[in-house]
């Protein structure tokens, strides 16, 4: 009923058109268009006004069902990384890369190509199926810029897959929250010759409050980090500013909260030790601490139905299927936030962001046929 080869036609087709990210706007007509043909209504929404891209905003495509059901939900990025233009393909028997002067663009190409392809077969054949909603989104690998500001009131379904993983056994159920931890610590300049006792220095306060924090592996779920340091000038004089950048994750929200504050309490710690008198006048250092969301975390059960219908796919088909959990953040860790839930299967794409990108086909027409699976059987 797939056809393998059309897909595999599709994704070469896909990677002709360059999309790196910001450059989104002929992929956007592209795929608009192939599902307009497809049969669904289309609606382009005006993120693209947002971020810096080309496009006008993330593409949905709403194919109706044969049954009474919610909406199977399937997710894939129209963008890719650079070096990304004038991608040429190279097809060997069991797999496709590129010249090795560019990237391939399967991350994820594979993904919108094996979308299209389910569409296409479920429109020639008379397979009872839910309505499917697809969701093709922008500038997903420059920090999820199509998700974060995608129009969610277009869609009613809450339930489906993300076609946007390496390798070719993964479905991914489970992915850290996100905070990005920014600190200013501003103390007191002095010559660090004439006079250091009237200052404060900003590395001193800084080093306190690190020395008093708990930092990289916090327990199994959560993990914590500063991974650059900006500040000082010269060395004869007390340093006046320094900025701290980091980072926190887990996979449990409360956790990350509970990391996040202790952080930033380390910091109350030393702008107390270092609260001093100067010239009879009370000197204390200040400490902007800035902790911004990057994203949500995944956390889907393994018992969830959509799961369970690919393992149990997997199974049957014998594709090995391992659900598992990432380090990583992509537009499922978005969505999640918004009450979505898309485990993220692989799609037998190796080495991205790589020019040494691969599509391994087996495993590309393994995703192929357990997404048709899933979205097959499907009724909620
Ligand atoms: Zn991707």
């Amino acid at each position: 009923m797939i056809n393998q080869k059309r897909a595999v036609d599709t994704f070469l087709k896909l990677i002709q058109i360059d999309s790196e990210s910001g450059n989104e706007k002929k992929m956007q007509e592209y795929v608009a268009a192939e599902l307009k043909k497809l049969g669904c209504r289309v609606v382009v929404d005006n993120a693209g006004k947002h971020f810096n891209t080309n496009a006008k905003g993330n593409v949905m495509g709403f194919f109706p069902g044969t049954v009474k059901s919610a909406p199977f939900v399937l997710v894939a990025h129209l963008d890719t990384v650079q070096p990304g233009r004038g991608i040429r393909a190279v097809v060997k028997k069991d797999c496709i890369v590129s010249d090795g002067k560019t990237i391939l663009g399967a991350d994820d190409k594979a993904g919108v190509a094996i979308i299209l392809e389910v569409l296409r077969s479920l429109k020639e054949n008379k397979v009872p199926h839910p309505p499917v909603e697809v969701l093709f989104t922008l500038c997903e690998e420059r920090g999820m810029h199509g998700s974060k500001n995608l129009d969610y009131k277009q869609l009613k379904g809450r339930e489906g897959m993300i076609l946007d993983n390496e390798g070719g056994d993964e479905l991914l159920i489970q992915g850290p929250a996100v905070n990005d931890v920014v600190v200013d610590v501003i103390g007191i300049s002095a010559h660090a010759g004439a006079c250091p006792e009237k200052g404060i220095s900003a590395l001193e306060v800084a080093a306190y409050a690190i020395s008093h924090m708990k930092l990289g592996r916090i327990d199994k779920e959560t993990v914590a980090n500063f991974g650059a340091v900006q500040g000082g000038q010269v060395p004869n004089a007390v340093m006046e500013k320094l900025t701290l950048i980091g980072e926190a994750r887990s996979l449990k929200i409360e956790k990350l909260a509970k990391q996040t504050e202790h952080m930033r309490k380390a910091f109350e710690l030393a702008i107390k030790k270092y609260t001093k008198k100067i010239d009879g006048k009370v000197c204390k250092p200040v400490v902007n601490f800035n902790a911004t969301k990057r994203y949500h975390s995944v956390q889907i059960s393994k018992s969830h139905p959509v799961v369970k219908a690919l393992v149990a796919a997997a199974k049957r088909l014998k594709f090995p299927l391992y659900p598992r959990s990432s380090g990583g953040g992509c537009d499922a860790n978005v969505l999640s936030g918004k009450g979505f839930t898309l485990p993220n299967l692989s799609v037998g794409v190796y080495g991205c962001h790589t020019v040494h990108e691969k599509l391994v086909l087996k495993e590309f027409y393994a995703a192929l046929a357990l997404t048709w699976a899933a979205v097959t059987s499907y009724k909620k």
